[in-house]
């Protein structure tokens, strides 16, 4: 059915000029309605109404629409831009080294994971297939010491690059995809920092979405500790329950005295994983397993 038939059908159409399709307007129905055949828009010309629905909004006015406009639906082609790494490499800023030092992330990380800088931001680069398919961004203040330098009134503290959501995502996924088991934090930089000590990686955040479910599912990852922080208890809860379900074996980190992994005492902390590691890795597991620190 071609767009012109279908208007007739499903509008009381007065009259056609060239272009223009004149109807009662479909929402205030005033008469001065006029559905141009071309930019396949309408407008009404009452004041009060000024009503200017898209061909698509009068089709989901009307239930449904005419052949020729679904032939026309072709799919949205999937956006596939090359992400260029902004500013400057991390190696080469005495400040950001400075101030990753303090987050635990040494030189030879910074070269491992390519951090880069600029003025406002510290960048890490997030690469699957080899291919870099993010970009995490994190403020910092450079007016103050490097110490300080992370804690800034810049917002968003966070930015990501255009294209697939950060939450598509865990970082160094082509490393930790071969691992047994996985420690997931919160926070990149304690991810690169504790990487080496204990199989550390990140979600980014404090949610586990289907994709990354779907990533561990295939995954040689047999058994997951979830290291959130104290106000994700809930939403730790129920990942471990979405990854029992796919045959993960998985325990929770939860606070007494902190907030985050990154104030419990390192040894501490180690310790801790170390025994949920090895709880995970029994034969049986009912459920999760919560550990207190
Ligand atoms: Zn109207």
């Amino acid at each position: 059915m071609k767009l012109i038939d279908w208007l007739k059908a499903s509008f009381p159409v007065q009259q056609i000029k060239k272009n223009e399709v004149n109807f009662n307007c479909p929402k205030c129905s005033h008469s001065s309605f006029y559905f141009n055949l071309n930019k396949k828009i309408g407008y009404c010309h009452r004041a009060s109404c000024n009503f200017k629905p898209s061909l698509r909004d009068l089709i989901d006015l009307k239930g449904y629409g005419p052949s020729s406009y679904y032939l026309e639906i072709k799919p949205e082609p999937i956006v596939d831009k090359e992400i260029i790494l902004p500013g400057w490499s991390a190696l080469d800023d005495k400040w950001v080294i400075e101030a990753l030092k303090y987050r635990g992330v040494d030189h030879k990380a910074i070269g491992k994971w390519q951090i880069r800088a600029s003025h406002f931001n510290i960048y890490i680069p997030v690469i699957e297939n080899s291919k870099i398919v993010q970009l995490v961004g994190r403020a910092v203040d450079r007016n103050k010491i490097p110490k300080e330098g992370f804690n800034t009134s810049i917002k968003p503290k966070y930015k990501y690059t255009e294209g697939k959501s950060i939450s598509n995502f865990i970082l160094g996924w082509d490393e930790c995809k071969e691992w047994e088991y996985i420690i997931l934090v919160e926070n990149s930089f304690n991810a690169i920092a504790w990487r080496e000590k204990f199989n550390c990686s990140t979600n980014f955040g404090s949610n586990l979405s289907e994709a990354q479910i779907k990533l561990i599912h295939k995954s040689k990852i047999k058994s997951i500790v979830l290291a959130w922080d104290a106000d994700a208890i809930n939403k730790a809860w129920a990942a471990a329950i979405k990854l029992n379900k796919i045959g993960i074996k998985t325990s929770i980190i939860k606070y007494q005295k902190y907030n985050q992994p990154d104030e419990v005492p390192f040894d501490i902390l180690e310790k801790t994983i170390k025994q949920l590691q090895n709880t995970t890795n029994a034969p049986i597991t009912y459920g999760p397993l919560i550990m207190q620190v």
